[in-house]
């Protein structure tokens, strides 16, 4: 009888594990399960960078990891959504060097001088350095091509939910929203932020997972190819030419804890907007006023901050595999690479 994993979740997460299995595990059946189409999820509404940080040595390693597998999957595939972008890292007085030591890979510290051509987000006098190796990536379209590539060798189920989950003697048994019940030997849930599914609620509360929201305004200014995007780390933000869209991006860091990924969205509010501007005023005060828009939805926190790969419940047979702090596009790979090793054990 051949081991049949399922998958439940097809974000970027999800779809890299199965890619992972399918590399790693070739006897295995393969069920992945998405209560929407493939990417849907916070994965729609990734900004898809991808920077060289990390704050501890496994986030470093992962990180590491992760950036080579993106960039074999680019050379292999050139036509893949993954886009190579210049990057400047942008801090004021002391805090420069406390947050270049974060980085992976670095240029040396500079001093913005007086003669520079104005460049986005790096105001006369900041600490600037080069930061290399970054893309980004639009992570739905990338996930549905990594799935067109394997979809004849599984079973995707799209549109369909896990309504529960059951450990019995041998298996774990998934009922799913069209009535169909589902043994699984292996099963490992990629939720990205709606960990509180009732189906899995109780088996990934002691994980402490919280949800906090994310937004990346829209910033209307055409983006070229040539343009550098710019990272300030002390406020844990950044502005992205998203070229393949036509405008940029400015991700900062929103506080709003314990949203709930399923309540109606109500989009970016005017204490969002306020926040934003804040932020941007001390880079960039020139731009502000073009943002006016953006996307607005949320992703899984760990206490720790670093990705979650672990096993829950009692039966040994389910992974939880996320909780990547609003970096799990840029871990993806590493977090599947971690999935399979559980898997094994
Ligand atoms: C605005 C924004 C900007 C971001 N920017 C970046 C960035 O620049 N770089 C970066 O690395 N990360 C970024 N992130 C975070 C990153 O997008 C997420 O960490 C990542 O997409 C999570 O992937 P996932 O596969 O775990 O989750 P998801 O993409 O949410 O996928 C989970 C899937 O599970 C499915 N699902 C849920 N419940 C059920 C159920 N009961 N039954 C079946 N299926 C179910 C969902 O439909 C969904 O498709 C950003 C996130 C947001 C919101």
């Amino acid at each position: 009888m051949r081991e049949r994993v399922v998958v439940a979740g097809a974000g970027i997460i999800g779809s890299v594990i199965v890619r992972q299995i399918l590399a790693e595990r070739p006897g295995a059946e393969i069920i992945a399960i998405d209560r929407d189409l493939v990417g849907s999820g916070a994965s729609r509404r990734s900004a898809g960078l991808h920077f060289p940080v990390g704050r501890t040595e496994r986030v470093r390693a992962m990180t590491e990891m992760s950036e080579r597998y993106y960039q074999a999957l680019a050379a292999r595939d050139p036509s893949l959504p993954i886009y190579p972008v210049a990057m400047h890292a942008v801090a004021f007085g002391t805090a420069a060097e406390a947050a270049w030591r974060n980085f992976i890979k670095a240029g040396p510290i500079e001093t913005s001088p007086a003669c520079r051509r104005a460049a986005m987000g790096q105001p006369v006098g900041a600490s600037v350095w080069s930061v290399p190796g970054c893309h980004y990536t639009d992570v739905a379209t990338l996930a549905g091509r990594l799935v067109r590539d394997f979809r004849s060798m599984i079973s995707l189920l799209e549109g369909v939910a896990v309504a529960s989950i059951q450990e019995e003697t041998g298996a774990a048994v998934l009922v799913l929203s069209t009535g169909e019940t589902l043994r699984a030997d292996r099963l490992i849930l990629a939720p990205g932020p709606r960990v509180n599914a009732p189906a899995w609620r109780a088996l990934v509360a002691p994980l402490g997972i919280r949800i906090k929201k994310i937004i990346a305004l829209h910033l209307d200014a055409p983006a070229d190819k040539a343009d550098a995007a710019v990272v300030f780390p002390e406020e844990d933000a950044f502005l992205l030419p998203l070229q393949y869209r036509g405008h940029w991006l400015f991700s900062y860091t929103c506080l709003d804890w314990d949203v709930d990924p399923d309540a109606p969205q109500p989009g970016v509010n005017r204490q969002n907007l306020d926040e934003a501007q804040k932020v941007l005023r001390r880079y960039a005060p020139e731009l502000v006023e073009k943002l006016r828009s953006g996307r607005v939805f949320c992703d899984a926190y760990s206490p720790s901050r670093e990705p979650i790969v672990a096993t829950v419940g009692a039966s040994g047979r389910i992974i939880f595999a996320g909780a990547a702090n609003g970096s799990g596009y840029r871990l993806a790979p590493a977090i599947a690479a971690e999935t399979l090793r559980l898997l094994d054990n």
